[in-house]
């Protein structure tokens, strides 16, 4: 099993990476953001709830975000391996992760973690939302809020991984196959 956390602020390009390493690897692809937007399409009870947290740039609570990652999770026994994108967000997602992984004896390989400095988040985040419609990036507040989020809940995250020597960092500029071209570089080691 190869089950790669991608990490890195909203706009650090999880979700274009994600879809080249789905490729090269066969790996399923779990995007939360992305379930929680399918759900909020089909107008589920899980959508409603989430989309007042999501429309505010604020996280979807724990308890509700892990127990949906897991029930996805299920869904695919055949899996070669996951990439988990935009999971875990928190401390208390990442230690529920492991717990759950673990149980399955399929633990996180690596974390790779996408670096982008926040100028360029910013700029990266509006130019998506001519083509996103994502409420979320069209919101100058909102970014800001992401990003906020971000640097005080999820970063602390990274330091769960590199505490179990899981975790790398990855340069997040340039084009898409120079990018990809690192990450696969920090799989194959
Ligand atoms: P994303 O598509 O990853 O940018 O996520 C969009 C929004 O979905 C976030 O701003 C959160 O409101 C929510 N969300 C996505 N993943 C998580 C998560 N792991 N924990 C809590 N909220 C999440």
């Amino acid at each position: 099993m190869l089950n790669i956390v991608l990490f890195g602020p909203p706009g650090a390009g999880k979700g274009t990476q994600s879809v080249h390493l789905v490729e090269s690897y066969g790996l399923i692809h779990l995007s939360t953001g992305d379930i929680f937007r399918a759900n909020i399409k089909g107008n589920t009870e899980l959508g409603q709830m989430a989309q007042s947290y999501m429309d505010k740039g604020q996280l979807v609570p724990d308890d509700v975000t892990i127990r949906m990652l897991e029930s996805e999770v299920n869904k695919h026994p055949e899996a070669k391996g996951f990439i988990f994108d935009g999971f875990p967000r928190t401390t208390a997602q990442a230690e529920a992760l492991d717990v759950f992984l673990d149980a399955r004896s399929t633990p996180v390989t690596c974390m790779l973690a996408l670096e982008v400095e926040e100028a360029e988040l910013k700029a990266r985040l509006l130019a998506r939302a001519e083509t996103s419609g994502r409420p979320d990036d069209s919101n100058p507040t909102v970014i800001q809020k992401r990003i906020d989020v971000y640097n005080a809940e999820t970063a602390p995250v990274a330091g769960h991984y590199a505490l179990q020597g899981k975790f790398t960092g990855i340069d997040g500029i340039g084009t898409i196959e120079e990018i990809l071209d690192r990450l696969k570089v920090a799989i194959a080691h």
